[in-house]
């Protein structure tokens, strides 16, 4: 799907998920001490303060933790995808994202509902976007 939106600022910690994102890979980073998996990217593990930290790629798979449908009064960055939902997703990994979450009206989604990570880019900035979708 073909998106027109606003670019995050990308700084060095974050270049490499943004990168990967351009070959369909959503990646998190993993403490090689205590090997707590988290995002986004720090230079620091939040658990042990380590800096021995490594990219790993997430497996897409997550369940909706919790979600939220914005139907007006979107920033002006997101007024043309409105109505779109934002979920709160608790990956496989364990660690929580937020995402945009694409559903039809016949698919509404649900609390605890399984998601799966899909990619889009944006046509005028080459930036690929996550987004997940019901499974
Ligand atoms: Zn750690």
């Amino acid at each position: 799907m073909d998106v027109n939106r606003t670019v995050p600022f990308v700084d060095w910690d974050s270049a490499p998920f943004w990168e990967k994102l351009k070959e369909g890979k959503f990646m998190l980073m993993e403490c090689s001490e205590c090997h707590h998996v988290f995002f986004p990217a720090r230079i620091i593990c939040p658990e042990c303060w380590s800096s021995a930290l490594v990219w790993r790629e997430a497996s897409g798979n997550g369940v909706i933790y919790s979600f939220t449908t914005v139907e007006a009064g979107a920033t002006a960055a997101f007024e043309l995808l409105t109505p779109y939902t934002i979920a709160l997703i608790t990956l496989e990994e364990g660690c929580r994202v937020f995402g945009m979450l694409r559903h039809g009206a016949e698919r509404t989604p649900a609390i605890g509902a399984q998601v799966r990570c899909d990619f889009e880019i944006d046509s005028n900035s080459g930036f690929v976007f996550p987004v997940f979708g019901l499974v």
